[in-house]
């Protein structure tokens, strides 16, 4: 039998950056440890189509759905903390609606009216919303909508919830995440940028249900009692959303203060008796009681850049979890690393990862990194681009073929052993064109990847345009370069190992999409296992 799904909207008061995202994770996990089934959708208020377009600076990682969607890294927090796959429906901007709306007005579907914010918009945009639900396999579809109340471009997003509470009733509920300061010189939470917010909202003729309050300090009942007074909800709809050491912790402090049983009631859902959440107790003890710690070098051009690399950072946590280690991640600056100070650079780390990236900058210190990691025996996980460095090192010290690379840097290389595939030679234009999603790719049994995984056929997401050259395939391996995983379909080179080597691994993929609380990634679990004994060995 279908479900009828309820609509449960996050809005965001105040400040940006309170971590909507972690909230609607936190709150997916605790309703699924119910036995509710949720999905998280993320509405984005900017006008591009996708964030595939926008670089790291702008927008920190651009996740990689199974669907091939490029879409705002949140989709990444939604996927770890519940383990269900996300899709093209679950991020929509700005962009997309107003493009749909307008390819349907091209095409004179509108029948001659005029077209309007509402309702076309907003129609588009509950449309959308509802198109989860109606698939009939969620109890709970959580939107999050970006962006903070009172924003211009936030206003047809927030008439949209307007309209669908009004429609819904109790099929829908709204959750308004704010900041309650700390005045130092007063020594005082303050609660009135939370009443403004929320008034905010309530012109814009959304009365939320359920306030959750990011603060510093723990709220009293006083100011509980002060938010509910103002803001038209009961004290026990004030929930104080502590600062946490981990993002993972949230989920248990939002069940402390009751977030999902506050939601139940909200949208007349019986609360079950029973709730489970062993499996995430036992990671969180994991993550915060390590025996030991392991110190990777993540190399990549973005280090300054808090975001830039999150679903690796994260697929790390989940991987040293899993080994009871924590680990100590090393950004280095790839533009910085030459041969004469890698040593010094990365002398002291246990593992290398060279990371996924775009065009030229830096690319000499990623193959000398890689260099340095392939003559020390030091483990490697080569990442996307940092699997195609990997190839490129290979042949030029190994194989001896002087100025081998990759035609997106050097379009003349007289050995380009990364080449543009075939497909991707008639591409124009820039957004969605890229061999994007999840390919299936089969192990070659005696791999380091086999025996990570445990199996043979695999499924991982792509992101790039550039490839292994076949070409050049039996040179490698005749040199100690092993194919340890090809996609069986298009016979393409999705890993790449070293035979003389503890843990060298390069994958055209990215693994990291895929790393979730309750599936930590294979070959992130295998490499920070063999970063840990390349540690030992040291000692
Ligand atoms: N720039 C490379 C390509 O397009 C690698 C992309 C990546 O690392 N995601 O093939």
């Amino acid at each position: 039998m279908k479900k009828q799904a309820k609509y449960i909207f996050v809005t965001g008061g105040v400040s940006s950056s309170l971590g909507k995202g972690i909230i609607s994770s936190s709150l997916a996990k605790l309703l699924q440890a119910r036995g509710f089934s949720v999905t998280i959708q993320k509405l984005d208020p900017y006008i591009n189509v996708d964030p595939g377009t926008l670089n790291p600076y702008e927008h920190g990682e651009c996740y990689v759905t199974d669907d091939g969607a490029e879409t705002d890294l949140d989709l990444g927090h939604y996927e770890r903390f519940s383990n269900v796959p996300t899709s093209q429906a679950n991020n929509v901007t700005t962009g997309r609606i107003y493009q749909n709306v307008i390819s349907k007005e091209r095409k004179g579907e509108y029948l001659g009216t005029t077209v309007q914010v509402i309702p076309h918009i907003t129609d588009e945009i509950k449309r959308l919303i509802k198109l989860l639900g109606e698939t009939g396999a969620y109890d709970f579809v959580i939107t999050e909508i970006g962006g903070t109340v009172g924003d211009i471009e936030s206003f047809p997003f927030i008439e949209t919830v307007r309209q669908m509470k009004w429609e819904m009733n109790e099929n829908c509920a709204v959750i308004h995440l704010t900041l309650v300061p700390y005045l130092k010189s007063a020594g005082e939470l303050k609660t009135k940028p939370t009443q403004h917010s929320v008034k905010t909202l309530l012109e814009q003729g959304v009365q939320p249900d359920i306030i959750v309050c990011r603060t510093e300090h723990h709220l009293n009942e006083g100011i509980r009692k002060k938010i509910a007074q103002f803001c038209n909800v009961k004290p026990s709809s004030v929930v104080e959303s502590i600062d946490a050491e981990t993002i993972y912790e949230v989920p248990l402090l939002m069940k402390e203060e009751r977030l999902d049983i506050e939601v139940l009631k909200k949208t007349d859902t019986p609360i079950p008796e029973t709730m489970d959440l062993n499996n995430w107790n036992n990671f969180v003890n994991n993550l915060k009681n390590p025996k030991e710690e392991v110190t990777i070098a993540l190399v990549g051009k973005y280090i300054e850049l808090k975001d830039a690399y999150k679903s690796i950072n994260e697929a790390f946590i989940h991987g040293g979890a899993k080994n009871q280690v924590s680990v100590n991640i090393k950004r280095v600056n790839s533009e910085v690393i030459e041969s004469k100070n890698v040593g010094k650079l990365l002398g002291d780390v246990d593992g290398v990862l060279v990371a996924p990236g775009f065009g030229g900058r830096g690319i000499d210190g990623k193959i000398e990194a890689i260099r340095y990691a392939r003559e020390n025996n030091i483990p490697f996980l080569g990442i996307c681009l940092g699997m195609q460095c990997a190839a490129i090192e290979f042949a030029r010290n190994v194989l001896q073929l002087k100025g081998a690379h990759s035609t997106e840097m050097d379009s003349d290389t007289p050995y380009p052993v990364i080449d543009l595939m075939e497909n991707q030679k008639k591409i124009s234009g820039l957004g969605g064109t890229m061999r994007l999603g999840a390919y299936d790719c089969k192990l070659n049994k005696a791999s380091i990847s086999y025996q990570e995984y445990g199996r043979e056929a695999i499924k991982e997401r792509h992101r790039h345009r550039y490839e292994f050259n076949n070409q050049y395939r039996e040179e490698f391996i005749g040199n100690g370069m092993r194919v340890a995983g090809v996609n069986p379909d298009e016979d393409l080179v999705e890993i790449i190992e070293l035979t003389n080597h503890p843990w060298f691994v390069g994958v055209q993929f990215h693994p990291e999409y895929k790393s979730t609380v309750a599936n930590p990634h294979p070959l992130f679990v295998g490499f920070v296992k063999a970063s840990l004994k390349h540690k030992h060995n040291k000692l």
